[in-house]
């Protein structure tokens, strides 16, 4: 019976004339008309520098060493997919200072051993290190005392969330020591909010690891010149310094809505415990704070406070 009384009625509609939804499409045609007919701005990506990887007005070679720096470690950068997309990376600035061969970007989020046989190796060598944060983490500066200091080394290029996911879901990256930086600098990568003042971005890690395995300080200042020339750049031209959740909590600026998930509000206590304390007992390493209940949007940085 209903079927039938609803069959009737839009035979009805029909008949009276096009439905409501027909008529309006049909207006929505007839105002856009004259709008298909406009020329149309061809979406392009701007050309892009081959070396530094930054649009070519905006060209960062400069900033970069004449000849890339000689060094004996090399690094594997494991970068999460969604990095490669992102408009201010500083992973190419990375690579542009170092030789090709010492400076790997694989990029994805599972590496498999039968896919990524040289990682693999790379993974089980015993002078491997991987740098990523927790109780089993040695400092690097430890390390790299010891007589045969080690000559490869693995840096997870994300967000705190995806460095994790990639780090424990590839059995591959728990066969290197572990290692993390225990530094008081300053990231200089003012242009992204960062969780503490002492979070490193992915370039910055690398520099300080590389000034630490080397024993040579002039690498961290010849790797973060291009750094400094981008943020200065950005700024000039509009972009807003970002100071640290820790800056914003300590001094009572921090207006976001604190983060709902426990872990993550625990997380947000521990950093307000040290803002408070401001005792330096903070340690860096690379990766990518609390992203979205506290709107803290991307920094390739992990904050680990120790307890
Ligand atoms: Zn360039």
């Amino acid at each position: 019976m209903e079927r039938g009384a609803l069959a009737g009625g839009s035979a009805a509609a029909e008949v009276a004339g096009p439905a409501p939804t027909a008529a309006l499409a049909e207006e929505e045609r007839e105002s856009c008309a004259g709008l298909w007919e406009l020329p149309v701005e061809r979406c392009e990506r701007r050309p892009e520098c081959g070396r530094c990887g930054r649009p070519q007005k905006v060209c960062l070679c400069p900033f970069l060493p004449v000849h890339p720096l000689k060094v004996s470690t090399c690094l594997y950068i494991i970068q999460h997919p969604a990095e490669e997309s992102r408009v201010l990376r500083t992973v190419p600035l990375l690579v542009a200072c170092l030789p090709p061969d010492k400076c790997k970007v694989l990029i994805g989020r599972r590496f498999s051993e039968d896919r990524y046989p040289e990682l693999a190796a790379v993974c089980r060598n015993p002078s491997t290190l991987i740098l990523y944060p927790g109780a089993e983490a040695t400092n690097l500066e430890e390390i790299a005392l010891m007589p045969s200091s080690p000559s490869v080394m693995i840096i997870i290029d994300g967000t705190w969330s995806q460095a994790k996911d990639i780090f424990y879901k590839n059995s591959l990256f728990r066969l290197p020591k572990q290692v993390q930086l225990k530094t008081n600098i300053s990231s200089q990568y003012v242009i992204r909010t960062q969780p503490t003042n002492t979070c490193l971005s992915t370039l910055e890690c690398a520099a300080v690891a590389l000034t630490i395995m080397e024993k040579n300080k002039s690498i961290q200042e010849t790797i973060l010149r291009p750094l400094q020339a981008l943020c200065s750049f950005q700024l000039q031209h509009g972009a807003q310094i970002h100071h640290s959740k820790e800056h914003l909590l300590k001094n009572g600026l921090y207006d976001k809505p604190m983060p709902k998930n426990k872990r993550k509000l625990r997380r947000m206590e521990l950093l307000m415990v040290t803002a408070v304390q401001d005792c330096g007992k903070i340690s860096t390493v690379p990766v990518r704070p609390v992203t979205k209940l506290c709107s803290f949007r991307s920094l390739k940085i992990l904050c680990f406070v120790f307890r």
